[in-house]
């Protein structure tokens, strides 16, 4: 089989490469070596769409990214027969802690525009009665004799009220696939990429496990937590100067209590003064992951193939009781539903978006559990990357720019560049 394209990975950033790519004119295969699109990590995607990053290039894309999930149908230009995934506007609310002030984000807002405001714990409290002001900093370990001590002080919190996040992450996978399809890109499901070939120089394409090759100039690497291994076996890992590596996480579901339900206009809540995120979901729940407080260890896999997808009972109460200090009327259910999953974080918490020292062999990777929003520039970059280097341009030396339409602000792309020194973040999935 040939093709110009082999697009590796299903999720919703391989998708949206593989519909960025069909739409100019290529003829793309999607290889995916699990049996649905968004299977993989975006199935567990808390799918949040928020604009508040450590780095201007990085809420630029958020910011940009945006519009096309609220106008999905008309951006991807088709309407899936299963279902369309939907945006659901909520608002978004950080509160402003020692550990995580906001400040730098607040000022990237007003450079571009972005509308927010700060709300006093006052109006906090008034906007969201569910929610409390209280300070706890810094996040603790439930064993911490400190963990139910008093608030120390009250919190403000920075708001947009433009944030929300898309109802169903996988189905907007499967979304995007199709509407890469309808451009002509083929899929191969439950085909396993296990070398990808070249001829020491540039790429020749993807060998399946069980023998078939597919000839491709050009391979895009979207492996999702599987991308380091992808890195490795193109031998492009060693020449990269950010690493990326699977992290395990667990994220859950419980009953949004009275006051924090969709219909209540509750909004996305990062709160980094307990280690927690969490937003409100339809039917009468919500979702709950954590931000990676000091406090709490990190789970790095080794192989993204052999790690534990069930809930752990600490994580659990954890996650809950930290939910339980910030909503007082959030009664913690008795058994847990939640599932373990991986991302692939990077060591500065930023994606990675660029081309590699074996000609034709891109990655979309790295994304660090933040990325689901930006899947839409993602897949821009990943073309604009992909035609400079038919032109004969050096990304590495010379970034390609973009300009996005809606701030008309310059997004440099070799900001999400694998040879960057590590960037300045927050240094949790916040990014
Ligand atoms: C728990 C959790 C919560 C998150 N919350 C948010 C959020 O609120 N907002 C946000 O913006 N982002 C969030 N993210 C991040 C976002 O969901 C991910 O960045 C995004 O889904 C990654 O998509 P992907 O297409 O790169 O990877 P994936 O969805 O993991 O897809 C990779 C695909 O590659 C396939 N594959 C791997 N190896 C091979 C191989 N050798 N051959 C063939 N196929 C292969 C896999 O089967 C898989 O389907 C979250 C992530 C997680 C895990």
């Amino acid at each position: 089989m040939k093709t110009d394209v082999v697009v590796i990975g299903a999720g919703v950033i391989g998708g949206a490469v593989a519909f960025e790519l069909a739409k100019s004119g290529r003829s793309v295969v999607i290889v995916d070596k699990g049996s649905a699109a968004g299977a993989g990590s975006t199935s567990a995607s808390s799918a949040i769409i928020r604009f508040s990053y450590s780095t201007l290039d990085a809420v630029l894309m958020a910011w940009e990214s945006a519009p096309k999930w609220e106008n999905w149908s008309d951006y991807l230009g088709v309407v899936d027969p299963d279902g369309m995934a939907k945006f659901i506007r909520t608002g978004y609310l950080v509160y402003r802690t020692q550990g995580y002030s906001g400040e730098a984000v607040r000022k990237i807002w007003e450079e571009i525009g972005i509308p927010h405001e700060i709300l006093s714990a006052d109006q906090l409290r008034k906007k969201f009665p569910a929610l409390d002001a209280g300070s706890y900093w810094p996040p603790k370990k439930i064993d911490d004799p400190a963990f139910g001590d008093d608030a120390v002080g009250e919190l403000s919190g920075l708001y947009d009220p433009l944030s929300g996040f898309m109802d169903d992450p996988m189905l907007a996978a499967h979304n995007y696939v199709y509407a890469a399809k309808h451009h002509g890109a083929e899929t191969r499901f439950k085909s396993e990429v296990v070398s990808i070939d070249n001829d020491g120089k540039r790429i020749t394409g993807v060998t399946l496990l069980g023998g078939e090759k597919i000839e491709a100039a050009i391979v895009v690497n979207v492996a999702g937590p599987h991308a380091s291994k992808i890195n490795r076996m193109a031998g492009v890992a060693d020449e990269m100067n950010i690493r990326h590596r699977p992290l395990r996480q667990e994220v859950y579901v419980a009953p949004a209590p009275n006051g924090f339900k969709l219909e209540d206009d509750a909004p996305v809540v990062a709160d980094l003064d307990t280690g927690i995120y969490f937003r409100p979901h339809p039917g009468g729940t919500l979702n709950l992951g954590g931000t990676e407080p000091a406090c709490d260890e990190l789970h790095w896999v080794e192989d993204a193939d052999d790690w534990r997808q069930e809930t752990t009972v600490e994580i659990w109460e954890t996650m809950m009781l930290r939910l339980a200090r910030r909503m007082p009327d959030f009664g913690v259910p008795v058994s847990p539903s939640g599932i373990g999953a991986l991302y692939d974080a990077t060591d500065d918490w930023v994606p990675i978006y660029d081309r590699s020292s074996l000609d034709g062999f891109f990655m979309a990777c790295g994304t660090s559990g933040n990325q689901f929003k930006n899947a839409p520039l993602a897949a821009i970059f990943i073309r604009l990357l992909i035609e400079a280097a038919e032109a004969g341009k050096n990304h590495d030396d010379e970034p390609v720019r973009y300009v996005g339409p809606r701030s008309g602000k310059e997004i440099n792309i070799g900001s999400f560049s694998r040879l960057r020194q590590a960037l300045v973040t927050s240094g949790t999935v916040m990014g």
